[in-house]
């Protein structure tokens, strides 16, 4: 009688242990949170023109772009500096550029950015190039770029 109870106990041991042993398995196919898609939608002076690439000395431009992070926004970092060399021997612009890091989206999955940035009043008018960089709460990091013009008023 006692024989039988251990041999009892023994199958029940070993089907737990195949439980377990599943369980691991399905742990491992797990694949780690895809990287961030970043998609800029809209860059432009305004909602009548939100994808003309342009924006005035002193004046705002609106972007849109769309996020999706599997592994949950961590920062949004948006760069706007100025395209090759510049000439600064006029006096009269300086060097403008935005270095923005927002932390409002942190912890979503997805979400739209709708901005309007200003553009400084004393910004040299040129070429500009737009970073648009989202890191999730991984590390994961990917980026999205476009082309921003700046014009005298
Ligand atoms: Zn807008």
């Amino acid at each position: 009688m006692m024989k039988m109870m251990k041999m009892r106990g023994l199958m029940l041991l070993m089907v737990f242990t195949a439980v377990l042993f599943t369980a691991c398995e399905d742990n491992d196919d797990t694949q780690p949170p895809a990287k961030p898609e970043v998609t800029i939608l809209e860059l432009g002076s305004s909602h009548d023109n939100p994808n003309d690439n342009m924006a005035s000395v002193g004046g705002e431009f609106h972007m849109e772009a769309e996020i999706v992070a599997e592994g949950k926004i961590d920062i949004v970092q948006l760069i706007v500096h100025p395209e090759g060399e510049h000439d600064h021997e006029d006096g009269e612009h300086e060097e403008w550029e935005i270095d923005t890091t927002y932390t409002k989206f942190s912890g979503l999955k997805n979400t739209l950015f709708h901005e309007h940035l200003h553009v400084g009043g004393s910004a040299e008018p040129g070429d500009y190039h737009v970073d648009f960089i989202v890191t999730d709460m991984e590390g994961n990091q990917s980026s999205a770029e476009a082309e921003l013009q700046i014009v005298e008023n």
